[in-house]
């Protein structure tokens, strides 16, 4: 389904990512680990259309999307979950599912949500209770969670999702990375960027693992975690 085919993204001198490749098929789940900086993000915005690529190429779906702008990427079938969570404070969390689905919206698809469509992406993750509440009035786990929805919103085939885990206890881990199967089992595809591996041990088919921007391994969570380069890398970003 997506294809990074050596993907680099350079800040001035700075080589954030360094002709980097992976792929996803289709309903597979992919985590991408690495230390701090080590280029995640950065590749999430390129495929996002959020930053322009240095070299190298995306494909979703066999199409070229390198040089696409996020609204034509997220019209495609691609949506991301933030690193950061953002809601807007003054609405609900329903009203901030809706804004991401107007036509003003960077990431707008349509004429706006029904309340029967923000109903069920919100029941898609378990926060159809919380629609009528601030998201200021949520615990973090739920504010993570309003991202997960609005991102639902935009009806993806595939979703990036930046550290959903970050911050979460051992019981909503465990209890998001439930949720996120489930989207599998509706035919989803995802990369889960994580980390360390935490929420992924039990999640993900596959892990890519980044280090300064450069590939350094891949391979199923179990090698993954025997994997000594893996660990060496982790012990000199502390
Ligand atoms: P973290 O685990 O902290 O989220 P990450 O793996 O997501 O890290 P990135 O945020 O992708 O890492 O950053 C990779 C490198 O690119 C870092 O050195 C970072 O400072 C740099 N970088 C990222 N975005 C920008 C930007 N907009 N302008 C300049 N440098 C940037
Ligand atoms: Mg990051």
């Amino acid at each position: 389904v997506l294809e990074v085919d050596g993907l680099t993204k350079k800040f001035g001198g700075l080589v954030a990512v360094d002709d980097f490749s992976f792929e996803v098929d289709e309903g597979e789940i992919v985590g991408l680990i690495g230390p701090n900086g080590s280029g995640k993000s950065t590749v999430f915005n390129c495929i996002m259309g959020i930053y322009g690529v240095t070299d190298g190429a995306i494909r979703f779906n066999g199409t070229d999307i390198t040089d696409d702008s996020t609204h034509e990427v997220v019209n495609k079938g691609l949506s991301r979950v933030s690193q950061e969570s953002n809601p807007i404070d003054s609405m609900s969390v329903a009203g901030n599912i809706k804004l991401f689905t107007l036509p003003n919206s960077i990431v707008s698809l349509r004429g706006g949500a029904s309340e029967e469509e923000i109903y069920d992406y919100a029941a898609r993750i378990d926060i159809e209770e919380h629609l009528h509440e601030m998201p200021g009035e949520l615990p973090h786990a739920d504010v993570r969670r309003l991202e997960i929805a609005k991102s639902l919103a935009t009806e993806p085939e595939m979703m990036l999702l930046d550290e959903p885990f970050a911050g979460m206890n051992q019981a909503e881990i465990t209890e998001l990375a439930d949720q996120i199967e489930r989207f599998r089992e509706q035919g989803m595809s995802m990369v889960v960027v994580d980390h360390n591996m935490g929420g992924l041990m039990d999640l993900v088919d596959r892990i890519v693992v980044l280090n300064n921007g450069d590939f350094l391994a891949e391979g199923t969570p179990e090698e993954i975690a025997e994997n000594e380069q893996v660990q060496e890398a982790y012990l000199a970003g502390e």
